[in-house]
């Protein structure tokens, strides 16, 4: 398909002032903006293209190449083509609608004097494996940026001290002319503030912010697990000229426990029993969360048997319920015994016909096929 003429796009003429393209433009965009015409492919196709003609006529260099090439001059500069590949696009909507929606929305440049927000703060919290799992309340002191008291955030001695940035006129934005393109940066002087103080807050040297340790109670809730994220909301560094404050991040890290061992809520405990015991059955008391517990253990527990106690993990973070805690049996076999140790299990493996233990017994049958 054949590129329009710019001209007119725009509704304009060859003869047009600047002046008048920009009220051409401005009309066109207005009427095709995005956000007037939701959903409407037809209008953002429009917006496009009298976006794409206002930036190269608005240039001057770009339009009288525009003017004796046509659109065959266009690749004779750098950034031609796709209007929102260059860098002018930005510039040029906040050169049009900046005044129009007061300096934000539609793409306009940001306006120097709204505040900006505060940082995010994250700390890196380290809980034992109890207070992980019940909750934890407890009390930070937190090194962050606040608003100096002095001079309530502004950075000025007082408020007659505070001017406009002759550099940026308070824009906060400074122009600078890359080639065909003029380039918008933070300003160098004001730092994007747009303002210029004259005596700066003797407290704050004119940051308008202090380092100060925020002592702060929070409350860690039960069933919390490494690498989970405790969102504080405001309480993070303070905003810059009345912009909103950060966020605190607490980030988990829950130590290990000694006995026990996390999977999600579930809880797991190795207990060490002996032979005997294993053979002959036994009660134990094995450790939980809560306290000790009493567990049945039958004659002839294996080892690595696994006994599952109910509701004696860890509570859910969100919700109802707790996990379960599974005990492991480790089976202990004696060494260093003494004489009369000795001559029972030898006895007792006299007793004890060979090959009767149904491992074994399984074992030895398969060896059998194996090697016949
Ligand atoms: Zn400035
Ligand atoms: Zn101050």
């Amino acid at each position: 398909m054949a590129k329009r003429d710019y001209y007119e796009i725009l509704g304009a003429s060859k003869s047009s002032t600047q002046d008048e393209l920009k009220k051409a433009y401005r009309k066109r965009a207005l009427k095709y903006h995005p956000d007037r015409n939701p959903g409407d492919p037809q209008a953002e196709e429009s917006f496009k293209e009298c976006s794409e003609a206002y930036e190269v006529l608005s240039n001057a260099q770009r339009r009288s190449q525009y003017d004796q090439f046509g659109h065959a001059g266009e690749s004779m500069g750098a950034g031609g083509g796709n209007p929102f590949e260059g860098s002018g696009f930005g510039d040029i909507f906040g050169d049009v609608f900046g005044e129009f929606f007061g300096g934000s929305g539609g793409g306009g440049r940001r306006s120097a004097t709204r505040g900006q927000p505060g940082s995010d703060l994250s700390y890196n919290m380290d809980l034992t494996f109890e207070q992980a799992a019940f909750g934890y309340s407890t009390e930070l002191v937190i090194p962050r940026l606040e608003n100096c008291d002095r001079c309530s955030g502004t950075g000025a001695q007082s408020s007659k001290d505070i001017e406009v940035c002759p550099v940026c006129s308070g824009s906060g934005q400074q122009r600078i002319q890359q080639g065909f393109f003029s380039v918008a940066t933070t300003c160098s002087q004001c730092r994007g503030t747009g303002k210029h103080i004259r005596r700066p807050c003797t407290s704050c040297h004119g940051r308008g912010r202090v380092n100060a340790r925020k002592k702060l109670k929070v409350n860690i809730p039960a069933g919390i697990d490494t690498g989970a994220r405790v969102k504080l909301t405001g309480e993070g560094e303070a905003g810059i000229d009345g912009g909103p404050r950060g966020s605190l991040y607490l980030i988990i890290n829950v130590l290990e426990h000694s006995i026990f061992e996390r999977d999600g809520y579930d809880v797991y405990c190795k207990v060490p029993i002996s032979i005997t015991q294993a053979a002959l059955g036994s009660d134990l008391e094995v450790p939980t969360l809560g306290g000790r517990a009493k567990l049945h253990i039958a004659p002839g527990t294996q080892n690595d048997s696994i006994f599952r106690l109910k509701n004696k993990g860890i509570a859910h973070l969100h919700g109802h319920g707790l996990g379960d805690l599974y005990v492991k049996i480790v089976v202990e076999v004696p060494s260093n015994l003494t004489r009369r140790q000795k001559e029972l299990l030898e006895e007792f493996a006299t007793l004890s016909k060979e090959d009767s233990t149904p491992m074994k017994k399984s074992f030895m049958d398969k060896l059998k096929d194996f090697l016949a």
